[in-house]
Protein backbone atom coordinates (compact mmCIF):
# COMPACT_ATOMS: atom_id res chain seq x y z
CA UNK A 1 0.00 0.00 0.00
CA UNK A 2 1.40 3.29 -0.69
CA UNK A 3 0.77 6.10 1.36
CA UNK A 4 0.23 9.71 0.06
CA UNK A 5 -0.99 12.82 1.69
CA UNK A 6 -4.69 13.57 1.23
CA UNK A 7 -4.87 16.98 -0.92
CA UNK A 8 -8.69 16.57 -0.55
CA UNK A 9 -8.84 16.54 2.92
CA UNK A 10 -8.78 19.94 4.27
CA UNK A 11 -6.90 18.89 7.58
CA UNK A 12 -4.14 18.55 5.35
CA UNK A 13 -3.44 22.33 4.07
CA UNK A 14 -1.66 24.71 6.03
CA UNK A 15 1.16 23.95 8.09
CA UNK A 16 -0.66 22.17 10.95
CA UNK A 17 -0.39 19.15 9.70
CA UNK A 18 0.73 16.25 11.74
CA UNK A 19 2.59 13.84 9.48
CA UNK A 20 2.15 11.27 12.70
CA UNK A 21 -1.04 10.98 11.89
CA UNK A 22 -1.08 9.52 8.49
CA UNK A 23 1.90 6.91 8.94
CA UNK A 24 2.80 3.86 11.36
CA UNK A 25 4.70 4.50 14.02
CA UNK A 26 8.67 3.84 13.42
CA UNK A 27 11.44 2.89 15.88
CA UNK A 28 14.52 3.32 15.62
CA UNK A 29 17.64 0.97 16.77
CA UNK A 30 20.39 -0.62 15.52
CA UNK A 31 21.44 -3.83 14.11
CA UNK A 32 24.27 -5.62 16.08
CA UNK A 33 26.69 -4.24 13.82
CA UNK A 34 26.19 -0.88 14.72
CA UNK A 35 23.76 -0.45 11.50
CA UNK A 36 20.44 1.46 11.88
CA UNK A 37 18.11 0.30 11.55
CA UNK A 38 14.42 1.43 11.18
CA UNK A 39 11.07 -1.14 12.61
CA UNK A 40 7.59 -0.51 11.00
CA UNK A 41 5.12 -2.95 12.78
CA UNK A 42 7.15 -6.38 12.33
CA UNK A 43 9.37 -4.90 8.71
CA UNK A 44 12.69 -3.85 9.33
CA UNK A 45 14.19 -1.15 7.33
CA UNK A 46 18.25 -0.25 6.46
CA UNK A 47 19.51 3.36 6.46
CA UNK A 48 20.84 3.48 2.52
CA UNK A 49 24.70 3.92 2.78
CA UNK A 50 24.57 7.39 0.54
CA UNK A 51 21.88 8.85 2.78
CA UNK A 52 22.46 11.26 5.12
CA UNK A 53 21.64 14.41 7.22
CA UNK A 54 18.18 14.84 8.93
CA UNK A 55 16.40 13.08 5.51
CA UNK A 56 16.68 9.87 5.30
CA UNK A 57 15.90 7.17 3.02
CA UNK A 58 15.34 3.47 3.91
CA UNK A 59 15.06 0.54 2.18
CA UNK A 60 13.49 -3.02 3.53
CA UNK A 61 15.96 -5.23 4.90
CA UNK A 62 14.52 -8.40 2.94
CA UNK A 63 16.46 -7.48 -0.44
CA UNK A 64 16.99 -11.26 -1.17
CA UNK A 65 13.45 -11.45 -1.96
CA UNK A 66 13.60 -8.17 -4.29
CA UNK A 67 11.15 -6.24 -1.75
CA UNK A 68 10.56 -2.58 -3.25
CA UNK A 69 9.30 -1.17 0.01
CA UNK A 70 10.77 1.99 0.84
CA UNK A 71 10.58 4.76 3.16
CA UNK A 72 11.76 8.56 3.88
CA UNK A 73 12.10 9.89 6.93
CA UNK A 74 12.49 13.46 8.80
CA UNK A 75 13.96 14.04 11.93
CA UNK A 76 13.57 10.58 12.57
CA UNK A 77 9.17 11.27 10.98
CA UNK A 78 8.01 9.16 8.38
CA UNK A 79 7.11 11.67 5.38
CA UNK A 80 6.98 8.80 2.84
CA UNK A 81 6.20 4.81 2.59
CA UNK A 82 5.56 2.39 0.85
CA UNK A 83 5.04 -0.57 2.95
CA UNK A 84 4.16 -2.83 0.17
CA UNK A 85 6.00 -5.85 0.57
CA UNK A 86 6.13 -9.28 -1.28
CA UNK A 87 7.31 -11.31 1.96
ZN1 LIG B 1 9.90 -5.87 2.56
Amino acid sequence: MLVLLQEEDPQVHGHHYDLRRSYPEAFFTHTRFGNPLMLIGSYRFNKRSDSKGPYLRWVCTRKDTRCRATAHTLDNIIVMLNNTHNH
